[in-house]
């Protein structure tokens, strides 16, 4: 006979499933394939508010909210906290709102956006990455000078287009958020 030990928080954070013998031996140990997980922001929430101070806090918020994890979002460039929560969800339910030190907060889809290079234009690398050696201008596309010392006419490096090749409107960046945000677009 064996014995399912198996809190619902222990396989919702961790994604295991330990199947246990009737002296406590751990006969199994399963991880659950995470299939589909919502991530949305939360904002506006003090910098005040410390997560790394306050676990009590963190797990209610976990918990009541069924989530799996939530984390401070940092500023990319010098990791200084911003007002913004990012929460782990493997519920839809999650879009609607989120309690956290007994405050309601919004939610809303977080959407990721690749790294961007802003020595050549292409997505999927940083500066410090690139492998070329001068500059090309991230809005007429030619070598050499830089964006803000341009004169030229608009091309889009990426797509040809009439734009700043950091365009919110360029398809080409469009696709690679849809492609990194799925669950929250409708592919066509
Ligand atoms: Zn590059
Ligand atoms: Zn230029
Ligand atoms: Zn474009």
């Amino acid at each position: 006979m064996v014995k399912v030990k198996n809190k619902d928080e222990s396989l919702n954070r961790n994604g295991t499933l330990i199947i246990n013998d009737n002296s406590g031996k751990v006969m199994l140990n399963l991880v659950v394939i995470k299939s589909q997980m919502y991530l949305v922001a939360v904002k506006d929430v003090s910098i005040g508010i410390s997560l790394s101070r306050n676990p009590t806090m963190v797990q209610q918020c976990i918990d009541e909210n069924k989530l799996m994890e939530i984390k401070r979002k940092q500023r990319t460039y010098d990791n200084t906290p911003t007002n913004v929560i990012i929460a782990y969800a493997k519920d839809e339910t999650i879009f609607i709102n989120l309690k956290l030190n007994d405050k309601i907060y919004s939610c809303e889809p977080w959407i990721f956006r690749p790294p961007q290079c802003g020595k050549c234009g292409i997505m999927g690398h940083k500066i410090i990455e690139c492998e070329k050696i001068s500059q090309t201008c991230l809005r007429c596309n030619e070598d050499g000078h830089q964006a803000k010392n341009c004169k030229k006419n608009l091309k889009c490096i990426l797509c040809s287009r009439r734009h700043v090749s950091y365009s919110k409107s360029c398809l080409t960046i469009k696709n690679e958020l849809k492609k990194c945000n799925k669950t929250y677009f409708k592919m066509d």
